[in-house]
């Protein structure tokens, strides 16, 4: 299964972006856990999943909304305790006092680095990126592996060079992209031409996180390899 979408856009749009999918062992793994997702995975039967994951990019409100809620609904409704991946040492600090503030209770769920997924099939590795300058060096991004393909997912990020080692092999690169707003995302217009760079070379190139989406269909028409991520 390829990665799913519950929400595209950006920090102040009504659809923040997650994602998930299903492993081989029929675990369900998120991609950052917003506000805005918690309505769209308490639609989700989990009944057919084992365990779930939720890795976290970093703790902007957009990824970070809904951890808490999530946590809670899983473990008192699902009646499974959540496994929550940090990046860091650091991120994973901050994660447990958001979820303590939330009321949390530290038995409803587990919290773990993501060296706790090193032998994991689909686990890679957390690529860590440039973002906003509060948050400096507890940004990332994920490199993993969705239905055999090598996933590079960025997270919010400022610059691409972080990833480039990771991209090869035909990865798919799931990249946030604003179109009017730079500075602590990449701008559409000026990463263009890398993008386009990548899909010479065999790389599918995702949108995602972004700004306006109807602005950005019409910069990338007419180039094949990049595509705008949909929403279920
Ligand atoms: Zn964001
Ligand atoms: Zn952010």
């Amino acid at each position: 299964m390829r990665l799913q979408f519950l929400g595209r856009g950006s920090g102040f749009s009504n659809d923040h972006t997650s994602a998930y999918f299903i492993t081989r062992d029929k675990d369900f793994v998120l991609i950052d856990c917003p506000a805005s997702a918690f309505e769209k995975l308490k639609k989700i039967d989990y009944s057919k999943y084992g365990k779930i994951f939720v890795l976290i990019t970093h703790t902007h409100g957009d990824h970070v909304g809904g951890l808490g809620l999530f946590a809670q609904y899983a473990y008192f409704v699902l009646k499974k305790a959540i496994t929550i991946v940090a990046p860091s040492d650091d991120v994973k600090a901050d994660l447990l006092t958001l979820l303590t503030i939330e009321g949390n209770d530290p038995s409803w769920y587990k919290l773990v680095h993501a060296d706790h997924l090193k032998y994991t099939y689909w686990f890679g590795h957390p690529i860590l990126t440039h973002h906003s300058p509060q948050l400096e060096g507890k940004c990332f991004g994920y490199h993993l592996l969705v239905d055999d393909v090598d996933v590079i997912y960025s997270g919010d990020t400022s610059v691409i060079k972080p990833y480039m080692p990771c991209l090869c092999n035909c990865a798919s690169f799931y990249v946030d992209v604003s179109v009017h707003y730079g500075m602590i995302h990449l701008k559409l217009e000026d990463v263009l031409d890398d993008l386009i760079a990548l899909t010479k070379v065999g790389i599918s190139v995702y949108l995602m996180h972004l700004d306006d989406v109807e602005a950005a269909e019409k910069i990338i028409s007419g180039i094949s390899g990049i595509k705008i991520v949909t929403v279920k």
